[in-house]
């Protein structure tokens, strides 16, 4: 049976990091298609940027993965997000640094009864702390992880390279790159 991978995040905007896990997770799980869930209010974090251009850059950033559908959820929480959407076999794609975050969501026992978890290594996360982690939770055997070669970078650190004129090459996909000169995304308040 096909299996459905969901990804979600606020893309804020999407980097190499984001691409990478969903290729590792991918050819790990043989995904054959990729739900990117760009999250219109995630909640627990401000964003800098609407939905809307979030949406249009990680288009630009998953257009070479043809595996990849980019939507907007309109769902803060992933356990109604999923409700909503009650796919047969899907695996719910995150960071390792998520899974540490995962006893604070809401409900996730129940998150855990509607999908499998894909947990992608993320720099500076210490193993302790993600055993801890999964130690707490009600059902861990729903938990796979998936190697992927680490990547060190995040949204934050583009916003702030951008907001200091340094380049960001390598970091984001090209295509996102000229997408944020274009629009003058996360400049400086003049
Ligand atoms: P911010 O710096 O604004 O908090 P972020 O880089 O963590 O953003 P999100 O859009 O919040 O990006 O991330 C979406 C998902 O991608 C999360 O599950 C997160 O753990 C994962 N992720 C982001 N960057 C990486 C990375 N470099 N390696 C592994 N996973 C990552």
């Amino acid at each position: 049976m096909a299996v459905v991978g969901l990804f979600g995040g606020a893309f804020d905007p999407p980097h190499v990091g984001h691409v990478a896990l969903a290729r590792a997770a991918i050819d790990h799980f043989g995904l054959d298609r990729l739900l990117v869930l760009v999250v219109d209010d995630p909640g627990h974090k401000r964003t800098a940027t609407p939905v809307e251009t979030r949406l249009e850059l990680a288009r630009l950033a998953f257009a070479d993965v043809p595996e990849a559908v980019v939507e907007i959820d309109r769902h803060a929480r992933t356990v109604d997000s999923l409700e909503a959407r009650r796919l047969e076999d899907a695996v719910f794609l995150i960071g390792a640094d998520e899974l540490v975050d995962l006893p604070t969501w809401k409900r996730p026992e129940r998150v855990l009864e509607l999908v499998r978890l894909g947990v992608a290594m993320r720099p500076g996360v210490p193993e302790q702390r993600l055993r801890d982690a999964r130690a707490r939770l009600p059902a861990p055997d729903r938990i796979e992880y998936f190697a992927l070669d680490p990547v060190a970078v995040s949204s934050t650190e583009i916003r702030k390279r951008v907001g200091r004129g340094e380049p960001v090459d390598g970091l984001v996909p090209p295509a996102v790159a000229r997408e944020i000169t274009a629009l003058g995304l996360y400049a400086p308040a003049e």
